[in-house]
């Protein structure tokens, strides 16, 4: 899907907010989720997305979402690094397919990373399991600061 479209209704992402696809959930509000990919790149890996808007891509948000989303990146960031203490992580956003995107619903990537331990490429990790991506949202969630 190129830069330009309609919002997919059906996207997996959209299947999750509503409930019709399960997610591990780390913390959400009114306005946002964050939840562990199924996918995982590196250990801790979680996605943050809106719950209320239907951009595809960083170009059709609405700036006042954007400024809540990029909070709730800060704080689920503070969060993975206290509870995982990696050496760094990476902060990741992929526009359009030709960007590699493949869900077409605006999301941000939390990547872990340590220094000793190679990443799994984008679109080539494993399905993770699922008991493990629970103790590490509950392990990331415990590690929030207050909202
Ligand atoms: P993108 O390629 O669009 O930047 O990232 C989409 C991400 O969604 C990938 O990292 C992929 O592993 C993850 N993903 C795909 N399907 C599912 C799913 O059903 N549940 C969860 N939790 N993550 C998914």
């Amino acid at each position: 899907m190129s830069l330009t479209g309609t919002y997919d209704p059906a996207n997996i992402f959209a299947r999750i907010l509503v409930g019709e696809v399960p997610s591990v959930k780390v913390w959400e509000d009114t306005d946002v989720l964050a939840f562990m990919d199924a996918f995982p790149q590196a250990e801790g890996h979680v996605l943050v997305i809106s719950r209320t808007s239907k951009a595809r891509n960083l170009l059709e948000v609405e700036p006042e979402v954007l400024a809540r989303l990029t909070a709730a990146v800060q704080r689920t960031a503070r969060a993975v690094t206290k509870a995982l203490d990696p050496d760094g992580f990476n902060l990741m956003q992929l526009n359009g397919e030709a960007g590699g995107q493949t869900v077409f619903h605006l999301h941000f990537h939390i990547i872990p990373r340590w220094t000793d331990r190679p990443i799994a490429g984008h679109g080539q990790a494993a399905m993770a399991d699922v008991d493990q991506l629970r103790a590490l949202a509950a392990r990331i969630a415990a590690a929030l600061d207050p909202a």
